[in-house]
């Protein structure tokens, strides 16, 4: 059990480029077992009208709001075009906090300084997929979607994101606030680039909580 677990996880985190084997993939009457013995350490009864098919949906729900460690690299296809700074904002994304796997969500807005190749905002969007849609932290989604575009031999990356936890949300201090995180990498380190991006992103985006 634990070798299949460790070659599972292996296979999933080790990979972030290549397809991985489908016996790989999430055990979807696995995840309708484990769950089913949740609802009943909940103190319900899974065999009752609501409930009865309630690990199934869910069994079928994660493989989909996971599926993100499935994700080939999605930034090969690039257009050759140059251009000073390319800015995609307000890129909607939907990921689950690894603390407590309660959802966290909002608008991560990519800035980067292109060599030669731009990329397709379709594959922007695929990209911050690939990493929200698994368990996470706001700050790791940031530098992941950061580290695999600077990857890609552009200039530099500026990547930020603002986002809705409802794990403070709906327990612990019940705080309401949106949390902003950002990660700059290459020339975009400079502070001076940084904050010139940063105030382009700003002007623009129609969030204005950072
Ligand atoms: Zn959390």
């Amino acid at each position: 059990m634990l070798h299949n677990i460790t070659t599972r996880l292996n296979a999933r985190l080790g990979s972030n480029t290549r397809k991985i084997p489908s016996e790989y993939l999430m055990d979807k009457e696995r995840v309708k077992k484990l769950v089913r013995e949740l609802i009943i350490e909940i103190g319900e009864d899974p065999t009752r009208e609501g409930l009865k098919d309630t690990p199934d949906r869910i069994g079928r729900m994660y493989q989909e709001i996971f599926n993100g460690y499935e994700s080939e690299s999605e930034l090969s296809v690039q257009f050759s075009e140059d251009s000073d700074t390319v800015v995609a904002r307000d890129i909607q994304f939907y990921s689950m906090c690894e603390h407590h796997m309660l959802p966290f969500f909002g608008k991560i807005h990519i800035a980067y300084s292109p060599n030669g190749m731009v990329f397709g905002i379709s594959k922007l969007v695929r990209l911050v997929e690939k990493f929200s849609k698994r368990l996470q932290i706001q700050e790791r989604l940031t530098k992941n979607i950061a580290d695999e575009l600077f990857a890609q031999g552009v200039k530099g990356v500026i990547v930020v994101a603002d986002a809705e936890h409802l794990c403070m949300k709906m327990r612990g201090v019940k705080n309401d606030a949106t949390l902003t995180t950002s990660a700059s990498r290459g020339v975009y380190e400079n502070k001076e680039e940084k904050e010139s991006i940063m105030a382009m992103i700003r002007k623009t985006s129609s969030n204005s909580s950072f």
